[in-house]
């Protein structure tokens, strides 16, 4: 990119030359949720649940649908595999204007446009919406659409089947350890391998050392989504104060939250320990919840704050806090200009609130240091998705930086030299 004579470009010219290098720039996409390719293809239970086009609108779309007052009777036929996929559009043709121009009817339009070509959605054009997603889905399809059509290095994965699982295509879906039933307990296959008997609260010790020997090298962080469950508001709690209720808790007795959230607190902390001695970055939902009818706003309003304690509580431990605690980003912004152990990623944002990630990206190059931002992650299980994310998330990218161009905050050449470093730079220093 030649160095240019600012004075002489037009808004139009300084516009086009930003959209062009976030284009060209590869993200490095620090969130997802994709199983392997063949899992996909061999449609597993319960992640696949239909292989038709309705597919690519079953996880944020479908929220949507249902907050718009589409019935879960309607919902079922709709993402079923045995209700024919041409007739499905008529099940959701009325919900679809209410819809379409949101972040997540703006992250299925893009997917269509960016892999079939098909700009409009309507009567005419769901047979051939149908026929291009079974083309599409293919062998080799994976690292067609993430690398060749989104300009993707790579994925962080954070598993829907296994506290961690090795990748069949390792350097394209890089893996996280998913922490939150080795917190709260949850006697199950997904964390609890076969070989473990679980008699006592060393033993559960034991199994969490093993996944990070087994596993901490090859990851490239944890993953906490207790926050749809909890505060985060986690005390140190020695492990002889809260043997009894763990005991209580393997054999099914009744446990009152006081306890329950001593014994979760504690796990925590053994579990933040064993990231931080694997030099393991610790990833942390924040703010809105997807799904619907049950979020707890009083508790997301104290998500910033119980962040920058445990930014406190642990000096050493890298925080990678998403989704900007939305919508109380501007405390985030203030956590992450406070606490040098304070990163913020922006997964999710995009396709939650586009404007308002644009405006986070914003300020957040005006107040932090701007090595501490990740740019995106689509926190999708459907690849194809993947593509209508990252085609949304250069959209906002390049506007938020042409604002900040136009507004003479920084420079065109200020602005093009950061672009690398919150697309991949940071993600390719902060997760070794
Ligand atoms: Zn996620």
């Amino acid at each position: 990119m030649p160095r240019c004579n600012e004075n002489r470009l037009s808004h139009i010219t300084i516009m086009n030359t930003i959209e062009e290098k976030v284009l060209n720039t590869p993200f490095i996409d620090t969130h997802e949720h994709l199983i392997d390719e063949s899992e996909r293809l061999s449609c597993i239970e319960p992640v696949i649940q239909c292989d038709d086009w309705t597919l690519l609108l079953n996880l944020y779309f479908r929220f949507d649908l249902a907050s718009s007052g589409m019935s879960q009777e309607q919902s079922n036929r709709f993402f079923s595999k045995t209700t024919d996929p041409i007739e499905k559009w008529d099940i959701i043709k009325s919900h679809w204007p209410y819809i379409k121009n949101t972040a997540s009817g703006f992250v299925f339009r893009n997917t269509v446009k960016t892999l079939y070509n098909i700009e409009n959605i309507s009567d005419s054009s769901i047979k051939e919406l149908q026929t291009c997603y079974e083309s599409t889905r293919q062998k080799g399809f994976y690292r067609h659409i993430i690398q060749d059509i989104a300009n993707i290095k790579h994925c962080h994965v954070h598993s829907p089947i296994r506290a961690f699982r090795k990748s069949e295509s390792p350097d394209l879906l890089f893996q996280d350890i998913a922490l939150d039933g080795l917190i709260t307990v949850s006697n199950i296959p997904f964390y609890v391998p076969e070989h473990f008997k679980i008699n006592s609260l060393s033993d559960w010790h034991l199994m969490i050392d093993w996944w990070f020997s087994e596993y901490g090298q090859i990851a490239k962080g944890v993953k906490i989504g207790l926050a749809y469950f909890r505060r985060l508001d986690f005390e140190k709690a020695e492990a002889k104060s809260v043997e009894a209720v763990f005991l209580r808790k393997i054999n099914s007795q009744p446990v009152e939250w006081s306890d329950e959230k001593l014994l979760q607190d504690h796990l925590f902390w053994y579990c933040i320990d064993k990231a931080t001695e694997y030099g393991l970055p610790v990833k942390m939902h924040t703010g809105q919840y997807a799904m619907n009818n049950i979020m707890d706003m009083h508790r997301i309003k104290n998500n910033p704050s119980d962040c920058a304690l445990l930014c406190k509580k642990a000096p050493d431990t890298r925080f990678i806090f998403f989704h900007l605690s939305y919508p109380y980003y501007e405390e985030m912004l203030s956590l992450a200009k406070h606490f040098s152990n304070a990163y913020i990623d922006m997964c999710w944002s995009w396709s939650l609130n586009p404007l308002a990630a644009k405006d986070f990206l914003k300020k957040f190059i005006l107040t932090v240091p701007n090595n501490k931002v990740f740019t995106f992650g689509g926190d999708d299980v459907i690849v194809e998705n993947v593509a209508g994310h990252a085609t949304l998330a250069r959209k906002g990218i390049a506007q938020a930086i042409n604002e900040l161009v136009t507004d003479k905050w920084i420079t065109l050449n200020e602005a093009l030299e950061l672009v690398e470093d919150i697309m991949y730079r940071n993600a390719e220093k902060v997760f070794k």
